[in-house]
């Protein structure tokens, strides 16, 4: 499908400063109308062109490689397919470039010149589909504590240890336990780029995906649950370690967690992704799409490393000289 304007017949997308649909072209509010492809999602819903270099396995929004437009293939975001959820992107384009300067200009060791110098071979923000879990978890801890006193009497010193039985059964709930359903995203990245404020899901429409690309779930929530129920399980181990104070020593004899998985939802979330050709070599960047929040590595200049350390020396150098000044002064 593919969303056009009522006004100018021209491709409108989300915009993210706006919050609404917002035509490029004319500049027209909310004036979309979406028209249904009756061709194979491998052809362009607008100019009937074939895509098939840019529709791959799990893509479900795509940018016609030979009009221009965003494409949303219909039948990769209905059915078994069609989220549950859907973060809409925050963070506009421009802001996200601006963002990824002012980082840049943070980093001391990135090269000048980095960002105006590295030719940009890509930047997209795309819709990485999510599973978000919920569990009830039941879980029961044992184990051993103990308690050390010390004392001197006479001759004599005394130690006394005192040992406790430590016994904790603790209930707890997880709403909505994010994991990438993303072969193609990489797991670290994603993890580093949260926080997501959940609370700005909102129920999916295929607008939203007007403008962006697109990836449906590559494996099922089924096969993904092992990957919530681990980090359901640290949390939960997270929390009765922080139950347990005052010992000088803790020896866990058994824990058990039981963690009964009880809704799952399909949800959307928004990042922008940059590639940067530098001296031949590529560099990947994310910003989170919501927040902002930049996650990737700057080539390191060995110029300015040196300078630094130079810099650093310099000063020591400077105040050791003083310190002996101030020395013979006294003297
Ligand atoms: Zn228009
Ligand atoms: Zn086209």
């Amino acid at each position: 499908m593919i969303f056009k304007c009522k006004n100018c017949g021209g491709n409108i997308v989300y915009d993210p400063d706006k919050g609404t649909m917002c035509c490029p072209h004319c500049e027209g509010i909310d004036t979309e109308e979406k028209i249904v492809s009756t061709e194979s999602i491998k052809t362009c819903a607008n100019c009937g062109a074939p895509m098939d270099s840019v529709v791959l396995e799990h893509t479900s929004a795509t940018k016609c490689p030979s009009c221009g437009s965003y494409v949303i293939l219909d039948e990769r975001v209905q059915g078994d397919y069609e989220p549950d959820k859907i973060l809409p992107f925050r963070i506009s384009r421009n802001k996200a470039i601006n963002l990824l300067r002012d980082e840049f200009g943070r980093r001391v060791f990135t090269p000048e010149g980095f960002l105006s110098n590295a030719s940009v071979s890509k930047i997209e923000g795309t819709y990485v589909p999510f599973f978000m879990y919920d569990y009830d978890t039941d879980s029961e801890y044992r184990g051993t504590g103990t308690k050390v006193r010390s004392w001197t009497s006479g001759d004599y010193e005394y130690t006394e240890t005192s040992y406790y039985d430590i016994h904790r059964v603790m209930e707890a709930d997880f709403k909505g336990v994010p994991v990438d359903a993303s072969d193609y995203m990489d797991d670290q990245y994603m993890d580093l780029m949260e926080p997501y404020a959940y609370e700005g899901l909102e129920g999916f429409e295929e607008k939203y995906m007007s403008g962006f690309l697109g990836e449906k779930y590559n494996r099922s929530e089924e096969e993904l649950a092992e990957r919530a129920e681990k980090k359901v399980g640290s949390a939960v181990e997270t929390l009765v370690d922080e139950s347990i104070s005052g010992y000088a020593t803790v020896k866990k004899k058994r824990f058990d967690v039981n963690a009964k998985k009880t809704r799952v939802e399909y949800a959307l979330l928004p990042v922008w992704e940059y590639v940067f050709r530098y001296h031949n070599e590529n560099y990947k960047f994310h910003v989170n799409g919501q927040t902002g929040k930049v996650v990737g590595k700057t080539p390191v200049s060995k110029e300015k490393v040196l300078l630094y350390g130079f810099t650093v020396f310099g000063i020591t150098a400077i105040l050791g000289s003083m310190l002996r000044l101030l020395l013979v002064a006294l003297l």
